[in-house]
């Protein structure tokens, strides 16, 4: 028998804890070894479904101290709520049952940073993808010309992702209603190591 999922709080505070020992540089690196691998071959129970950026520098289970079958790491360039990403958060909310899913930016992110800057010579799909950050990021009023709004747009993408993923799946409405899950909006700053927790995510009704 599985033990009930850890509460959402209880993950957000391990995946704090994590984190502190990262920058700390007191990793543990808990479930990181073969025979933790060879004790998980017939199924996973991971604490948090993690949409990131594919950004080198944003190696998730390193940063939050973490394992083998801790995680559900998603990961696309700029962390965007995408067919293949709702999808895979969707599953590990409806297979995996995991009571948190995060949406995590990060400080410097080039697809951002070219979102924020139009003129890049980008391919077609990179225009579609970047141009798709950008109009959200205008929508929420974000002005691209003022370098304070450009250094916020790092964590407000994140936080739109993470709502567009809610608005996007009845699944994860359903999920959020009865308070078996939250969805959380993160920032991980390159330069301070820190994961800056930027709260629980929402829509309005209708929107
Ligand atoms: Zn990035």
């Amino acid at each position: 028998m599985n033990a009930s999922p850890p509460s959402p709080a209880q993950v957000i505070h391990a995946l704090s804890a994590g984190n502190a020992r990262f920058r700390e540089a007191r990793s543990i690196h808990p479930h990181a070894t073969a025979s933790r691998l060879h004790q998980l071959p017939k199924g996973q129970h991971p604490h948090a479904a993690v949409l990131s950026c594919s950004d080198s520098r944003v190696a998730v289970e390193l940063l939050f101290d973490s394992g083998f079958g801790d995680l559900f790491v998603i990961r696309n360039a700029g962390n965007t709520c995408t067919p293949g990403s709702l999808a895979s958060v969707e599953y590990a909310v409806e297979a995996l049952n995991v009571p948190l899913v995060l949406v995590m930016g990060h400080s410097g992110c080039g697809a951002v940073g070219a979102a924020c800057t139009p003129g890049h010579q980008l391919t077609p799909s990179l225009i579609k993808h970047v141009g798709h950050i950008h109009k959200d990021l205008e929508q929420a009023g974000l002005q691209f010309n003022d370098a304070a709004d450009r250094n916020r747009a790092y964590g407000l993408n994140a936080e739109l992702a993470a709502q567009e993923l809610i608005r996007s799946s009845a699944l994860i409405q359903e999920r959020l209603q009865q308070g078996q899950l939250e969805v959380h909006a993160a920032c991980f700053e390159l330069e301070s190591l820190e994961v800056r927790w930027l709260g629980p995510q929402s829509v309005a009704a209708g929107d």
